[in-house]
């Protein structure tokens, strides 16, 4: 049985082989139970044991990062397949993408409903068509013709995102019925503030491994944000914001406010920050959150190079995240310093 280690540390000693994220937002000790914690540990780790397998035997970084964001869409804890946040209009609407560092082939799907695990359709996208993404019911047209799995909308429908859904939604009626009175908008802006990030915490997954030849695969999939509306994407299906993956400098995928994240197109980002300023993946993962700080962006990446070396910096309270190294070592973590 491999040492669960509950620490912060960012440095291990030897080789890490996966890095997966489950969203970054305003994760507090305070507000978490033990069994809420105990729970998204064990998805973690058991995240992380399958694309460990699948590298141990031989699969491809493409295969390891499918088989660990497949395990965390099909669980309601993250904001990703079956736990996917709500539209305005009460739907869930799903983005995904997927990129092989050794040759930058890349897939994505854009606002899909039917499609059970997201990431399946990407890697469709990329090993299947010729385009890198495709969006709405054509996505799931393609995905069904590729032998992606499709289901009913329903597979979906979820209490707890459907209240998390009416609180957003009650909030954003309250804060415009304030409308006018400097005094009280402040103060209720401030708990909207708080109380709206709170709803829309970042669940969205994503993966980063490293095989056995050598090669990189990053892959990141996610429900949006909670009463998105007008078909609405975020940075995670999108190359270069929200997945990135090059063999020459590293693998990443982000989670946070995708506006920000489009903006600063920030998992290229860390790979041009190692090509042209020569810096290493975590001096380069920092530089690009400081950015996204220095935009107004809340988040978090993982980044993990082709010796390697892995970084997990965010900007939220907390973030959840876990490795898996080459010797089968897992580090889990939850919240910030
Ligand atoms: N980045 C995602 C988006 O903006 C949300 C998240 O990371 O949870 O759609």
């Amino acid at each position: 049985m491999a040492n669960i280690v509950h620490s912060q540390s960012n440095n291990p000693n030897e080789k890490v082989v996966l890095v997966i994220h489950g969203g970054a937002g305003t994760i507090l000790k305070k507000n978490m139970s033990p069994e809420k914690e105990e729970a998204y540990t064990a998805k973690l780790e058991e995240a992380l044991r399958a694309g460990y397998n699948k590298l141990n035997s031989g699969s491809s970084s493409i295969e390891a990062v499918q088989a660990a964001i497949n395990i965390m869409e099909d669980s309601p804890l993250f904001n990703a397949g079956k736990g996917a946040v709500y539209t305005n209009a009460e739907t869930q609407e799903m983005d995904a993408s997927i990129m092989n560092g050794a040759d930058k082939q890349a897939g994505a799907v854009g606002g899909v409903s039917t499609i059970k695990n997201p990431i399946d359709a990407a890697v469709a996208v990329m090993n299947q068509s010729e385009h890198v993404m495709l969006t709405g019911q054509g996505a799931e047209a393609f995905a069904e013709k590729a032998g992606v799995e499709l289901v009913d909308p329903s597979y979906f429908k979820s209490d707890v995102r459907m209240r998390q859904l009416k609180r957003v939604q009650d909030k954003e009626k309250a804060i415009l019925d304030h409308d006018g009175d400097r005094g009280e908008v402040n103060s209720s802006e401030e708990e909207f503030n708080i109380d709206f990030i709170e709803d829309r915490k970042f669940g969205t997954v994503g993966a980063v491994a490293l095989d056995k030849n050598g090669n990189l695969a990053a892959g990141t999939s996610t429900g949006g944000m909670t009463n998105k509306r007008y078909n609405r994407v975020g940075d995670s299906p999108i190359i270069g914001a929200g997945t990135y993956a090059d063999n020459q400098c590293c693998g990443v995928s982000c989670t946070g406010h995708g506006e920000y994240f489009i903006r600063n197109v920030v998992a290229y980002d860390v790979c041009a920050l190692m090509n042209y300023k020569q810096l290493s993946t975590a001096e380069a993962a920092a530089e690009a959150i400081e950015k996204q700080t220095a935009l107004g962006g809340s988040g978090g990446l993982i980044a993990l190079d082709a010796e390697g070396n892995v970084a997990m910096p965010f900007n939220t309270a907390g973030m959840y995240r876990g490795y898996i190294t080459e010797s089968g070592e897992i580090f889990i973590g939850i919240y910030g310093d």
